[in-house]
């Protein structure tokens, strides 16, 4: 079946939501999404969004703040758009009515680590859920707006693949629907990569399990150059627990006191850095990586204990809860924490407008490299560039000149057939994310770099070998994607011979002038 649209949106996090409420009054907008329209890292935010909101504050010290953190490598203009769009950010999500906490009858603003002021907008301590359900409830009143859950992207469609003659452009996407196993055809003048960051190549993350990175691996593979990748921000304590999957413990705990230990109890922080457990996240997460390395273990242990009952349940009920679902009761007992990837910095490049190297094709939010977060991002700064960017994107393509539409063929699927082991999808992913953990996670050297990218190549051979030969399925193009994204973080870390924000090397410990993004260039698609 094909579905024609004036645009397509991939992905219904932040990213994609806000474009398509600022299309939905002028275009015919589909937002293709892969699971429920509120799975994505959106609705897991929980600290806040950055804005200039209060008096003292400025936008020199937002941009400043920004800089600082991406050590070098952030676009100044790009951090500028973001940073002066911000107040314009929030006061359109008020608008739609997104209950943000509030003092005085003025918005209740935070202070986050590497932010000189107070200026994170909230809803509680979950941000991301509240805005989201906002979201999803107006997008589900606007009738421009045409909803595909379970759906989810194969290839963008270009028509250099096609054959056709004429400028090379996207022309829709391929999209797998889940109900029918059928990939559809969707075509469209104008799509937008909305699919959030790949978290999951790591064997620990903070992200959904949508976080497969198949909007930078489709991108790459429909011709567009992609930056930064090498940069994967570390979140230092995420739950460790069999039966936890992704459970991110606040970093306000350590604030609160936490001390990280190993299992005997000793007290290991001091040994790295005299700030010890209030060092900067990155260097937090290095330390619990060198210890858990030297001495093979499968977590560290961060202890609250000391605080009273009370305070904990007061500061933390959340965290209490969930650890005492998994029978640790905090108030005795430490937790088990081990880092997790948490932030893909890098992505597919773009302008300020959210174009991409292939006309009409746009990425926005973490899919995107927009230069806002350099070597390293700001808290706070990624829900904001979802809506800045899609803003810009939306107005972009409102200027468009109309585009014919091209003559696009169905998905042909006459020469494959169903998989017979399926087992070995699943034991290529376990592996991949171990050895990325392994090899490329929070410190790197030569030798782990050559030894992940070795697997990867396999891996490539017998993923292509699958996709050519047997029906798709979400956990394969998922797979496929991972990677590919693999491919690119251990290429860009590859060519990055120093260390800076979150790409840290044994092999060349110190920073190195000039500061310079990496940009992979792909083969011409
Ligand atoms: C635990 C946690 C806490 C965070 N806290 C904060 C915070 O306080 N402040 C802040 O600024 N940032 C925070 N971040 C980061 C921020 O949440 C993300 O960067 C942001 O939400 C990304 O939004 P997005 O729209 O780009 O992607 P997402 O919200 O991840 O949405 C991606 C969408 O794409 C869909 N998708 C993916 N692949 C496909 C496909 N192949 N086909 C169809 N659909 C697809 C997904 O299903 C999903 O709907 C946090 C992240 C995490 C994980």
């Amino acid at each position: 079946m094909t579905h024609d649209f004036d645009v397509l949106i991939v992905g219904s996090g932040l990213a994609g939501l806000s474009a398509a409420l600022h299309l939905a009054p002028t275009h015919r907008v589909a937002v293709i999404t892969k699971r429920s329209v509120s799975d994505g890292a959106s609705g897991w935010a929980q600290g806040g969004i950055a804005a200039v909101l209060a008096d003292g504050d400025s936008f020199d010290a937002h941009v400043q703040d920004t800089l600082v953190a991406g050590a070098g490598l952030c676009d100044l203009a790009a951090t500028r758009f973001v940073v002066e769009n911000a107040p314009g950010a929030i006061a359109w999500l008020r608008a739609l009515g997104v209950p943000f906490s509030l003092e005085d009858g003025e918005l209740h603003l935070t202070r986050e680590g590497g932010h000189g002021a107070r200026r994170i907008a909230h809803v509680t301590d979950a941000t991301g859920a509240a805005v989201q359900r906002t979201l999803i409830d107006v997008v589900r009143q606007t009738p421009g707006v045409t909803l595909f859950e379970q759906h989810t992207l194969v290839d963008v469609i270009t028509a250099r693949k096609l054959g056709l003659p004429g400028a090379q452009r996207c022309l829709g996407l391929y999209a797998l629907d889940d109900a029918t196993d059928e990939v559809l055809t969707f075509r469209a003048p104008q799509t937008i990569l909305a699919t959030g960051g790949a978290g999951k190549v790591y064997l620990y993350t903070t992200n959904p399990d949508t976080a497969t990175g198949d909007g930078i691996a489709a991108a790459w593979r429909a011709g567009c150059r992609v930056g930064n990748m090498e940069f994967i921000q570390f979140h230092p304590t995420c739950l460790y627990h069999p039966h936890a999957k992704s459970y991110l413990i606040s970093e306000a705990v350590r604030g609160e006191g936490g001390q990280l230990k190993l299992p005997d109890g000793t007290r290991f922080m001091l040994d790295h850095d005299a700030r010890a457990e209030l060092a900067p996240r990155d260097v937090v997460a290095r330390a619990i990586d060198f210890e858990m390395k030297k001495r093979g273990l499968d977590c560290v242990l961060l202890d609250i204990s000391h605080q009273s009952p009370a305070f904990l349940h007061e500061h933390f009920p959340n965290i209490l809860a969930k650890c005492a679902e998994l029978g640790i009761d905090i108030t005795t007992q430490p937790i088990p924490v081990v880092p997790a990837a948490h932030y893909t910095c890098g992505g597919v490049l773009t302008d300020l407008a959210g174009r991409t190297d292939l006309p009409g094709l746009f990425a926005v939010g973490e899919t995107a490299c927009t230069g806002l977060h350099g070597a390293n991002r700001l808290a706070s700064n990624s829900l904001l560039e979802c809506m800045v960017f899609a803003q810009a994107a939306a107005q972009a393509i409102g200027a468009a000149p109309a585009a014919p539409a091209a003559k696009v063929p169905r998905w042909d699927d006459s020469r494959v057939t169903d998989a017979d082991e399926c087992v070995v999808i699943s034991h290529n992913w376990d592996e991949l994310r171990r050895f990325m953990w392994d090899y490329v996670g929070i410190v790197r050297t030569n030798k782990r770099l050559e030894r992940a990218a070795h697997r990867i190549t396999l891996l490539q051979a017998e993923i292509q070998e699958f996709y050519a030969n047997f029906h798709v399925t979400r956990d394969l193009l998922e797979l496929r994607n991972l990677v590919q994204v693999a491919d690119l973080i251990v290429r860009s870390a590859q060519l990055r011979r120093e260390s800076r924000g979150l790409h840290f090397s044994r092999d060349y410990p110190d920073m190195a002038a000039p500061a310079a993004a990496t940009i992979l260039v792909p083969p011409v698609a």
